[in-house]
């Protein structure tokens, strides 16, 4: 195997690398990025971390061959982390070669302090520990991949990039839910929002494809993934999102059912003796699509529709008409669209979905056309008639790359 040249940056005395790192419940996901042209050195996937088939998938440089696989049990994600290490290092890209500036950490709640990527100090580390309460699926695994990647390299900085952080613009009366004030205060209870890395980094994109500044753009996202939402982006502000306290409120979603009435949960307790956690499962695991129709791929659900089946359908059709509401509610609060964005798994792949979402909403002066929408392609592009007022386009969303910029910008002095 060759060992590629990657350490140009480095005999220039300039580290220009960054690693960035999504630790999940049971995953790691990591990606090494050379700043100097944001280009993809390797990258790789840690899944079912604690099982005894845990799985680690790793993409070497370009001209390293190809992806290699390591089968087996990863206890721990200390395990998991320092496996990748070892895979980063047998291409020469070590946590301890020179050429690493900094590593950049996914870090799902950032609460109200967190408004900007930060540098992870002790205590820096003790906030996001104290977000638990609001986060407690998503920070602790954070934590442990931040604390991992802290023994393996004490010395270098590490930047945590918050979900929550492109949202902390949205205006007080946005952000509040209705109940009373003292409740909400005590157990900061409000609407956070998420996904908000992608939604900063395609409302930008969206901007570009406009050929205008982000400051002079009103626009929808619409991060259509496994998990989903929606945010309404004024002059590259935040000012609305659809995900709230937590990441189950607003559009459907792949297992999610976004928006419901609370008095469900008190009914499903009341009537159906439910627990709080096997309501959290119910809402949060087998709802949306999959408590739908069985299945939450959007691929195998159009499948089955354009086989005439009718749970498939309804699912589609549930799942398109909350979208369109979030369209229209967003258009409201925006007052001016300049577009609407596509992105993520569903939105970037999904021409039936983009179709239906759109269709009727002419009125908004919004329109797809055919022919574009069904272009399959990997790169921001319009596919709104040229007569439409409002351009609709799709946008490939890069959370990674946008987690490396964060943190390089901070670290890069
Ligand atoms: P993400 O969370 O952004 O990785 O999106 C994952 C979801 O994207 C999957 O669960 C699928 O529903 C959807 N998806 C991926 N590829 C396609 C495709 N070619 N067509 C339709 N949906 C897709």
């Amino acid at each position: 195997m060759t060992t590629p040249n990657t350490d140009n940056a480095a005999a220039a005395g300039k580290p220009s690398r960054v690693l960035v790192l999504n630790s999940g419940s049971s995953s790691v996901k990591y990606q090494l990025l050379d700043m100097d042209d944001r280009s993809r050195l390797a990258s790789g996937l840690v899944e079912r971390i604690g099982e005894e088939t845990s799985r680690l998938v790793h993409t070497p440089p370009a001209g390293g061959g190809g992806p290699r696989e390591r089968a087996g049990r990863i206890a721990d994600h200390d395990e998991a982390l320092r496996a990748a290490a070892e895979e980063l290092a047998a291409d020469g890209l070590g946590l301890d070669s020179p050429g690493l500036a900094a590593i950049g950490h996914r870090v799902v709640h950032g609460g109200l302090r967190f408004t900007a990527p930060t540098v992870i100090t002790d205590d820096v580390l003790k906030e996001i520990e104290r977000l638990v309460p609001v986060a407690p699926l998503h920070n602790p695994a954070n934590i442990t991949g931040i604390r991992t990647a802290r023994a393996l390299r004490p010395d270098l900085p590490q930047v945590a990039v918050f979900d929550t952080a492109f949202h902390t613009t949205m205006p007080e009366y946005a952000a509040r839910y209705a109940i009373d004030v003292e409740t909400a205060d005590a157990h900061r209870i409000r609407r956070y929002g998420f996904h908000g890395t992608s939604h900063a980094y395609v409302s930008r994109k969206a901007a570009e494809l406009l050929g205008k500044e982000p400051a002079d753009v009103n626009v929808i996202v619409l991060h259509l993934g496994n998990g989903a939402s929606a945010s309404a982006v004024a002059g590259g502000r935040c000012v609305e999102t659809s995900m709230g306290l937590t990441p189950l409120e607003g559009l459907v979603m792949g297992t999610r059912s976004g928006d419901i009435d609370p008095a469900v949960t008190f009914h499903l307790k009341r009537v159906a003796g439910m627990s709080a956690d096997e309501i959290d499962v119910l809402l949060n695991k087998k709802s949306g699509l999959v408590g739908l129709c069985g299945d939450n791929d959007m691929r195998e659900i159009r499948r089955r529709v354009d086989e005439g089946d009718e749970r498939a359908a309804l699912a589609f059709d549930i799942y398109v008409h909350r979208l369109k509401k979030y369209i229209g509610a967003y258009s409201a609060v925006l007052g001016r669209v300049d577009a609407v964005v596509f992105t993520a798994g569903v939105g970037e792949n999904s021409a039936p979905v983009r179709e239906a979402a759109i269709a009727g909403l002419e009125e908004l002066g919004l329109a797809v056309d055919a022919d574009l929408n069904a272009v399959r392609s990997g790169v921001p592009r319009l596919i709104s008639p040229d007569y439409a007022r409002v351009a609709v386009a799709v946008v490939p969303t890069d959370e990674e790359l946008e987690i490396a910029n964060q943190t390089f910008a901070l670290v890069d002095n």
